[in-house]
């Protein structure tokens, strides 16, 4: 790294990858989306979309004894995913490969069970889930987390921050309302609490960026990557009545 130019994607993956997770969540939030399914021992495969380095995946596999398959599109996260798999005794169930989640090569009703946690607004709540719907076996469960706007209106300020970014935000309902859209029943929804954000991801993130800073002191992109960083944690603190991570659960409609 100390001998070529980092770019933006060098640092995001760099300041991530030794992360425990790439997003807001939690363990307990993982375990409290997975209570609103039945009969998590008739479930023989899962697939984890956008995977990052397997936080929830290893959460997952702890609780239902089928395989898992994480899709991501970053190698060096799912460099990291195998090895972790490897190290807790799961190699040979829980697998990461390299992938796009909005073009999945995997066969019609493939899976019980389609997880995803702080990714699916990269590519679209609505447009996810339709594609992922194909993949799934009747009467099969999506669980997803979306950031979702939790009132009405909004600043101006935050808004314009999330369609900058290139997730415009929906309301719950109407996330619920697209959900249905798709082909699937709702079967439940419930906002991630502030610590998600927080402890779990702001506060590994900023120490992991301030190393990251240590070893290239001076860089211009590292600096405005983190410059950037710190402004999205500043929105949140001030914004975080408005918006959230939101988990979503759905069942594929057997018609
Ligand atoms: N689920 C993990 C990672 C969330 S970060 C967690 O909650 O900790 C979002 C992840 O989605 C990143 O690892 C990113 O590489 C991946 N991602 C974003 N767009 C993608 C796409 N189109 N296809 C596959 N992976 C994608």
């Amino acid at each position: 790294m100390e001998n070529k130019q980092i770019s933006m994607i060098d640092v995001l993956i760099e300041t991530h990858a030794g992360l425990e997770r790439q997003g807001p969540g939690s363990p307990e939030m993982t375990i409290k989306a997975l209570s609103f399914l039945d009969k998590l021992d008739d479930i023989t495969k899962v697939a984890d979309l956008g995977c990052g380095t397997g936080g929830q995946t290893m959460v997952l596999a702890q609780k239902i004894a089928g395989n898992i398959v994480g899709v991501d599109q970053l190698p060096d996260f799912i460099d990291i995913f195998n090895g972790k798999a490897k190290k807790l005794n799961l190699g040979e169930r829980v697998i990461g490969i390299v992938g796009s989640m909005e073009n999945l090569s995997f066969q019609k009703e493939e899976f019980d069970l389609i997880w995803s946690e702080g990714a699916i607004d990269a590519i679209g709540f609505e447009k996810g889930l339709t594609h992922w719907n194909y993949f799934l076996k009747k009467s099969g469960y999506v669980a997803v987390t979306c950031p979702s706007w939790l009132t009405d209106d909004r600043p101006v300020e935050i808004e314009k921050f999330w369609v900058d970014a290139g997730s415009g935000l929906d309301t719950i309902g109407h996330n619920v309302e697209a959900m249905q859209k798709s082909g699937y029943s709702f079967v439940a929804a419930f906002t991630l609490p502030e610590k998600c954000w927080t402890d779990n991801y702001f506060s590994p993130r900023d120490a992991a960026e301030e190393a990251f800073l240590q070893k290239h002191p001076g860089n211009k992109t590292v600096e405005e990557y983190i410059e950037s960083s710190k402004y999205e944690i500043e929105l949140y603190t001030k914004y975080k009545q408005y918006y959230g991570y939101v988990f979503y659960i759905g069942k594929k409609e057997s018609n």
